[in-house]
């Protein structure tokens, strides 16, 4: 791997982080609080929060397996995501590579940042040889983005050829787990202190059901989290969200029950659904979604709309022609999806 020094932009490297009032006194001890221009009233929202989501971190780090210094903790993954083109990505200079079709957010965060994003198709099984991304880098690439279990196509990405990547590049591989509790892969977390160059992200927002609080994790070599918070901004995760998570994670068998019930559930939709006259196939897939082909997913995706039902029309992503990504949702969901589509004629 390249030294740490030589993949971070010189001025991130360089800089001297803002220092809040929380940063500067984070004891608990103290008992008159005049130092962050804060309202005394309205407790306990009028307080700043930990900057640093100790207590929080200290719930995770067990869970996970992992140290409080291997964590960091965004407004969702999705920041994480923007820090990495922020942290080490040179506008106009740097580049990364990334699996194609694949989550969205990696190419919007590059262009945002004006970083180019080199895409490698994926092959029809939806899996990539570590050899193909390599021959897409040269001395500028910083990074290599590959998502497993994947989105939109739901399938988890080969563990061998993500390994050789991790051996093989010189800069980091970031590993998006954002649906690995529904997979019957292993996490790569384990492999975290193995190589320097990892960062892997997961979500509160699908299998842990809280979307709406914004919560994501990234997790990597402290040195590589020292940078992610060098350049964050101070209070990047809020009071209520802290809070919300601490109630969350007392309850991880809750979080469970839930997963094996939308297992249960995606085995049998996707059982009925290659049963439906207007469906081509269905792909195998780790998460709690799957991707199908289907007769004209565009009719059928603006049918189903009219029928008060949503999903996901990636019929113009690559490699996706005629498909629609299903999220799994509850019984009666998924049977009012099933029962809608048995009525579409194919001719
Ligand atoms: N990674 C992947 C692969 C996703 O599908 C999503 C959300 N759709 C995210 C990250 C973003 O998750 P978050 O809500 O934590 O920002």
């Amino acid at each position: 791997m390249r030294t740490l020094k030589e993949l971070t932009r010189p001025n991130v490297w360089a800089l001297k982080p803002y220092s809040s009032a929380r940063d500067e006194y984070s004891g608990v001890e103290a008992s008159v609080f005049l130092d962050a221009n804060e309202n005394p009233y309205n407790t306990p929202n009028n307080r700043y929060p930990d900057p640093l989501q100790r207590e929080l971190k200290a719930l995770i780090a067990p869970l996970k397996g992992v140290k409080e210094e291997n964590i960091f903790l965004g407004n969702g993954s999705d920041e994480a995501i923007d820090l990495v083109f922020r942290a080490f990505c040179r506008p106009g200079v740097d580049n990364v590579v990334a699996i194609d079709p694949t989550y969205g957010m990696y190419q919007v965060c590059a262009e945002v940042n004006d970083v180019e994003y080199r895409k490698m198709l994926l092959d029809v099984y939806y899996q990539f040889k570590a050899s193909s991304l390599l021959s897409a880098i040269d001395e500028n690439t910083k990074a290599i983005f590959v998502c497993s279990p994947n989105n939109p196509t739901g399938n988890s990405l080969c563990r061998k050829e993500i390994e050789s990547l991790l051996k093989r590049f010189d800069g980091l591989v970031i590993v998006d787990e954002a649906y690995i509790d529904f997979s019957s892969s292993e996490s790569l977390l384990k492999d975290l202190d193995k190589y320097p160059n990892l960062i892997v992200l997961q979500t509160f927002s699908k299998a842990w059901g809280c979307a709406a609080i914004r919560l994501g994790m990234a997790f990597a070599s402290p040195e590589i989290i020292a940078i992610f918070n060098k350049i964050k901004y101070p209070y990047n995760v809020n009071r209520l969200t802290q809070e919300e998570a601490i109630k969350v994670l007392q309850h991880p068998e809750t979080i469970k029950g839930w997963v094996n019930t939308l297992l249960e559930e995606r085995a049998r939709v996707m059982e009925e659904f290659v049963k439906l006259p207007c469906c081509v196939r269905v792909f195998p897939t780790d998460a709690n979604f799957f991707l199908a082909k289907v007769y004209e997913a565009t009719q059928i995706y603006n049918y189903l709309v009219s029928e008060g039902i949503i999903v996901r029309n990636r019929t113009n992503v690559a490699l996706c022609n005629d498909c629609l990504r299903i999220t799994i949702g509850t019984k009666e969901e998924n049977e009012a999806l099933l029962e809608a589509l048995k009525k579409v004629e194919v001719e």
